[in-house]
């Protein structure tokens, strides 16, 4: 170690400018992290209509002069802007046609878009284009998820003799392994996306059950693999949670390693927070309270502080959990407690969970949006975080959570499992609850157990103690990720 690093963060996603989830996190904190460390990173993104250029002061690339490159039949268009943040420079790739919509991945209905394939391969070698016209060298190219998966097969294969891209390592980065986030589409896409069909036939690199599958060609072709926790590493090498790519990853093992996230203390630390009315720490935990008064206050809910608030900010889809807890919804209700959602997804469970808040209205309010300041509140005004997922690569939540003294209430799976020490496991430093069996019943026997905890209130406050003095920054995570990149240049 010692030397910089130049290294190439490539996202669809980066928070302030466009968020969906944790890769939007992560793909801010991690390069700050990176950066840090005195290494030089730029982070490559899509210039979404939706991202303010005036607030931001993004700027157009001095001299650059637009060009295309062809995606299938069509030409694709390049423009380039440009923003500092903080010590990162962070690059915006334009394309109208592809961006100047509203949303992100999907539309108002929450439908994927129909071309997200199309934004996807363009997206990854506009990347290679960009950074060859800037002629930049880079020793790490840090590509994440399957949209930004194909970067890997095309730096290996088609780019592979370009004189500037010969010292540059590929790491991918799995943020969530599931089959709806492969990127699984037609064979004919080998060809839209200019890619040799010589990698194409059962069991190969880009072969998935007669599919090209984005992810898998990825992890094929990519350095090093990582995922955001050690145990997800772990999970996605199994049958269960492999999502059928089990065997690929297995066979990757060399290459596979899990490193959990960090979190941006920045952002979420309840010492500095802006978005919640009263800042506190471990010395005035009190003050924790006003928060949840002016919650619940807020969300028009019963207003006894004493009851147990448990919150959930996440997004209303399968892999949350949102089976198992709609199902022992009503069950839950019977307790002396109150519950708060915030979460938009699938409609199905959006309308299920409205339901409820109408069923419960002054126990439960369901809040069905983005709303990023909402989301500090909960955080810093409830008493139980839950989140009962199915799988989670690793999940941020629980660790915002452990920091605004909220206890992390989890499914024994992935991050969670590596994050959150089990109090019934170890009563002198357990950090939270875990349930290990994907059920109703023991997401509500263990909910039951913890308002048990929640009345003594000396046992309660050690827990919220154990979780406020951990260190959940990046830096020691950051510091995992440069060893990484060290040992493959
Ligand atoms: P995932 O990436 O699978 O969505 P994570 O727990 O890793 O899950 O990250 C989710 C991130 O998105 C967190 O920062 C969470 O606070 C945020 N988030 C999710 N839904 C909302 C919402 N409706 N409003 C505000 N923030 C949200």
């Amino acid at each position: 170690m010692g030397d910089i690093m130049e290294i190439a963060f490539i996202s669809t996603e980066v928070f302030p400018f466009a968020k969906v989830g944790g890769l939007g996190d992560v793909s801010l904190s991690l390069p700050l992290a990176l950066a840090q460390l005195k290494n030089k990173v730029s982070i490559f993104m899509p210039f979404y209509k939706s991202i303010d250029k005036k607030a931001h002061t993004i700027r157009k690339y001095p001299k650059w002069e637009d060009f295309s490159i062809k995606v299938g039949e069509t030409d694709f268009s390049i423009g380039l802007y440009k923003a500092k943040y903080e010590n990162l420079t962070v690059y915006f790739i334009e394309n109208e046609a592809l961006y100047g919509r509203d949303g992100i991945y999907t539309d108002k209905t929450g439908e994927g878009y129909k071309d997200n394939h199309i934004r996807d391969i363009f997206f990854s070698k506009a990347v290679i284009e960009v950074i060859k016209k800037i002629n930049e060298k880079f020793d790490i190219i840090h590509i994440n998820d399957s949209h930004t998966a194909l970067t890997a097969p095309y730096l290996k294969t088609v780019y592979n003799n370009e004189e500037i891209f010969k010292d540059t390592k590929v790491v991918l980065t799995i943020h969530n392994l599931g089959s709806a986030y492969q990127g699984i589409h037609e064979a004919i896409e080998v060809k839209t996306a200019g890619l040799s069909y010589d990698y194409f036939y059962q069991g190969g690199p880009f072969e998935y059950y007669d599919k090209f599958n984005f992810l898998k060609a990825g992890i094929h072709f990519a350095d090093l693999v990582t995922t955001v926790s050690p145990q997800y590493a772990k999970e996605i090498q199994t049958n269960e949670l492999g999502e059928g790519l089990q065997g690929v990853l297995s066979a990757s093992k060399d290459k596979l390693l899990g490193i959990i996230n960090g979190i941006d203390t920045n952002i979420w630390n309840p010492e500095t927070d802006n978005h919640i009315p009263h800042k506190y720490n471990l010395e005035n935990i009190k003050d924790k309270l006003k928060n949840k008064k002016d919650l619940l206050k807020k969300l028009n809910l019963n207003a006894d502080v004493k009851v147990p608030l448990i919150g959930m900010i996440s997004r209303i889809v399968d892999q949350k959990g949102f089976d198992i807890l709609s199902y022992c919804f009503n069950d839950l209700m019977q307790e002396n407690v109150n519950f708060v959602l915030l979460g938009s997804g699938q409609k199905r469970y959006e309308e299920i969970f409205t339901e409820f808040a109408k069923k419960y209205p002054e126990k439960v309010a369901v809040i069905t949006k983005y709303d990023e300041e909402l989301s500090h509140l909960i955080e810093a005004g409830s008493d139980i975080f839950l989140m009962p997922s199915k799988y989670e690569p690793c999940g941020l939540n629980q660790l915002y959570s452990l920091k605004y003294g909220t206890i992390p209430l989890v499914r024994a799976t992935g991050g969670l499992e590596d994050s959150v020490l089990n109090y019934f496991d170890d009563k002198e430093n357990g950090t939270g609850f875990k349930f290990n069996d994907y059920t109703p019943s023991a997401l509500l026997n263990t909910v039951k157990e913890a308002l048990k905890i929640y009345s003594n209130d000396k046992e309660w406050k050690k827990i919220v103690k154990n979780g406020m003095s951990l260190d959940l920054s990046w830096s020691a995570s950051a510091k995992k990720y440069l060893d990484l990149y060290q040992s493959i240049l």
